[in-house]
This record gives C-alpha cells, sequence and structure tokens, in this order.
C-alpha cells in the first residue's frame, strides 16, 4: 500500500487515488516525523511533568477531584477570514456561529468556552493547500504576519476549486481540513478549511492539538503504542485510556455500524487491535449514529494545557 509521506500535517487530509486497475484510498497522510514547530516535544513533556506534579500534590494521589474542572475557563477567539482579493464580497457571508457551537459543545467536558470577540478580513490569495508548500513556511509566514499576541486565531481559508487531478496515471484527489502545530509557541492559530466550518470533527480535532493532543495513531514523536499497552504512559501520544491504534492504514478492518475495528490482531502477541474509532484525534470516519468523544485523560491534558502558562496568556481578562 502506497503511503504518502509529508514533513508534517497536523490536518486531517484525505487522499484518493483512482487508476484504471486499482482503486486507493490514503488518508494516512498525517506523519509528525519530526518536531517541525521545534517546541511540541518540549512543551508535552513539560504538560506532562505539570500534570504529574499536579497529581502527586493531590492529597488522594489522583482522582475525579483532580481534574478539577469547575471553574469555566474563557477563551476569547480572533477570526480571521481569508478573503481573495478579486472575490471580494463573494464570500463575506459566512456563518462561523455554528463552527464556535461545535467547538463549545466537544470542550464542554473539559469546562471550556470559546467566544468570537474580533473578525478580521484578511486579503489574501492564498489558499489552505498554499500553506502547506515546503514544511509549512509559507504556513509560517503567514503566521509571523498575521498573528496577534494575546489572542487564538482562527484562520478561514478558502480551498481548491479543483479538488481532484486528472494525468495519464488516472485520478488523485485530495482537500486538506484544516491544521495545528501541537502545543507549540512558533504560532497562535488554528487553520481551518471553510468547506469543513460545520464539521463536526475538524474544528475540534484542530483544537485539541493546539491544546497538547497527538493523532491517536501517533508514534514519530514517542515511538509506537504497544497492543498490550503496556508502554502507553511513556509512547504514541502518550494516553492511556486511547488505546493503541495502528492508523487509518488499516481502515479496511473497521465496521463502521458497530464502531469497531475488527480481526486486525498483532502477530506478536496474537492481541486485537481496538483503536478509538470515533474519538476526536483518531483518523477515521463517522461512526454510524455515534458522537465523537474525547476520553477522560485526553480531557485532563486539555485542561492541564488550558491552565498551563503555555496557554494561560490566551484566556479572557
Ligand atoms: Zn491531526
Amino acid at each position: 500500500m502506497k503511503i504518502r509521506m509529508f514533513i508534517i500535517c497536523l490536518s486531517l487530509l484525505f487522499v484518493t487515488s483512482l487508476s484504471a486497475q486499482e482503486v486507493k484510498q490514503d488518508n494516512s497522510t498525517c506523519k509528525v516525523s519530526a518536531n517541525v514547530a521545534g517546541d511540541e516535544k518540549s512543551n508535552s513533556q513539560y504538560l506532562y511533568q505539570l500534570m504529574k506534579q499536579k497529581k502527586q500534590q493531590s492529597p488522594t494521589g489522583g482522582g475525579a477531584e483532580v481534574r478539577g474542572f469547575d471553574k469555566t475557563i474563557v477563551f476569547p477567539l480572533r477570526i480571521g477570514f481569508i478573503q481573495h482579493p478579486n472575490k471580494r464580497g463573494s464570500t463575506r457571508q459566512f456563518a462561523i456561529s455554528r463552527t464556535i457551537d461545535i467547538l463549545n459543545e466537544a470542550f464542554e467536558a473539559a469546562n471550556i468556552e470559546f467566544y468570537i470577540a474580533q473578525i478580521d478580513v484578511i486579503s489574501s490569495d492564498l489558499r489552505i493547500g498554499d500553506l502547506q508548500v515546503g514544511a509549512y513556511d509559507i504556513y509560517d509566514q503567514f503566521s509571523k504576519q498575521y498573528d496577534v499576541d494575546d489572542m487564538i486565531s482562527m484562520y478561514l481559508f478558502d480551498y481548491d476549486d479543483q479538488l481532484c487531478k486528472e494525468s495519464s496515471g488516472g485520478v488523485s484527489c485530495g482537500r486538506t481540513g484544516g491544521f495545528s502545530y501541537i502545543l507549540s509557541n512558533r504560532t497562535n492559530n488554528i487553520v481551518l478549511s471553510k468547506f469543513d466550518l460545520e464539521d463536526h470533527k475538524v474544528v475540534v480535532h484542530e483544537f485539541g492539538h493546539f491544546f497538547g493532543l497527538y493523532h491517536t495513531f501517533e508514534r514519530d514523536q514517542f515511538g509506537r503504542e504497544l497492543v498490550t499497552g503496556d508502554n502507553c504512559a511513556s509512547s504514541g501520544d502518550m494516553i492511556c485510556d486511547t488505546p493503541s491504534d495502528p492508523g487509518p492504514v488499516y481502515e479496511v478492518y473497521v465496521n463502521y455500524s458497530k464502531c469497531r475495528m475488527i480481526g486486525y490482531t498483532d502477530t506478536d502477541t496474537n492481541i486485537d487491535y481496538t483503536p478509538l474509532i470515533n474519538n476526536y484525534m483518531s483518523y477515521y470516519k463517522p461512526c454510524f449514529m455515534k458522537q465523537y468523544t474525547f476520553t477522560p485523560t485526553q480531557l485532563e491534558v486539555i485542561r492541564a494545557a488550558a491552565e498551563s502558562p503555555l496557554r494561560m496568556r490566551f484566556q479572557e481578562r
């Protein structure tokens, strides 16, 4: 099976290739093969250290009270609406309140709220796909130019008119939903395609990254999580209530009606993989009649990130 390697990609990106002989679907494109933002790994380690200290300071050494989600943390958002200079007026009517509702529904479990504090229209002919050129160089430049210091920006970009390209080899299609670095201070933003404004996963997934969550199938930064889960706290996404996820390459084993991976067995241990299909940070399609969720520990990470010096500066004052 062909695996497309990107230097980084923290996005939901779907690529489908169709050729005369075969149909391939490849949505395993989020390869965080390097610590590209420069501080993602060290910031994550810092956060886990903070969480550990907090647990040790707790009189009972852990448990529900450690979560301490009693106080609502509020983050004002600054929306950067990217407007093509030659298409002025054509896309001014946009409904982002639904996007914020979706985000708030997901983050409510961590007692975190977002609201729109500022909207800026940014004139640029860049589309979401353009930002990923090189090792996200254009994205970094854009962020440097437009980010504000004390607010999380959410940039809404147009997507390519042509999502599919025909060539002599067949047709290849791709679409980027959004991206964000993981707990990085290199940029202060989340990027979202206007295509996915009302999608129930993409915006939440990207904010999950911004608040410290890795993919459930993460293995490049901290190594592979064993199917037994024995090394769950120090590998993969470093979270123990998200079972080892072989990643979307193995999506063929997923029964979406049952919302389960069925029959993909680790040959060394003879144990079946049971990744969370409907988790916000996995890379599977939606399960039938089942909402996306964060696990309790994922919520703890989000909450700890929101309270940490890394994200505190964006809180409402
Ligand atoms: Zn991602």
